[in-house]
């Protein structure tokens, strides 16, 4: 069962996540420096998912930054880049160690079309995602039931997914380029928000 608990500002000192944490972010749009980061979901794994959200440019979360710091807790992403990016630029705070299910996807599943939530949902869990609210109004005041289900499930399927993953990263015996990618990749945000482009760094 799916419980949702909703958060103005940062996250409870009481709420607490050991060994791993799902995470997402929603934002006003994909450009950084002028889309403001709206909210950050966590998912613990079993169905509870937090939702911190942001009045615009209040950003001092020290509970919830802790937990993106904590080099005890795994913080599990699709598409970590664009998230860690984001947390980077408006909390201030880089995120390790990660782990990007969009990555671990690319490297183990090269027979594979696509890599998206929706896709990587479907093929390896069977579960339908529905992404008609992704370009909404997260800035409002007041946000949706749908919106917030929405929100929620960007994270409830995470954990899961490692799971699968990281079996077929075992089986096709690549779990350690994925893992190289995952330590790097905090720094791929700090290039992004420092304005490099960083597939032009590793080309001739
Ligand atoms: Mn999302």
């Amino acid at each position: 069962m799916t419980q949702i608990f909703f958060h103005e500002g940062d996250l409870p000192a009481s709420v607490r996540f050991s060994g791993s944490v799902a995470v997402d972010t929603e934002t006003m749009g994909l450009e950084l420096h002028r889309d403001r980061l709206c909210l950050v979901q966590l998912g613990d794994g079993q169905g509870n998912c937090h939702i911190v959200r942001f009045q615009k440019g209040q950003y001092n979360a020290p509970n919830l930054k802790a937990l993106l710091a904590d080099p005890t807790v795994l913080k599990i992403f699709q598409y970590a880049r664009f998230d860690v990016a984001a947390l980077y630029l408006y909390l201030g705070v880089l995120c390790a160690p990660v782990y990007c299910t969009k990555i671990a996807s690319k490297i183990a599943r090269t027979n594979a079309p696509a890599h998206s939530l929706k896709a990587l949902c479907q093929t390896l869990l069977g579960i339908e995602l529905e992404k008609e609210q992704q370009c909404s109004d997260w800035g409002a005041e007041k946000l949706s039931e749908e919106q917030l289900k929405y929100a929620a499930n960007d994270v409830l399927y995470l954990h899961a997914l490692k799971e699968k993953l990281d079996a077929l990263l075992e089986r096709e015996g690549r779990t350690a380029y994925a893992q190289a990618c995952f330590d790097f990749l905090p720094h791929v945000g700090e290039l992004d928000i420092a304005g490099f482009d960083c597939e032009t760094v590793f080309t001739h």
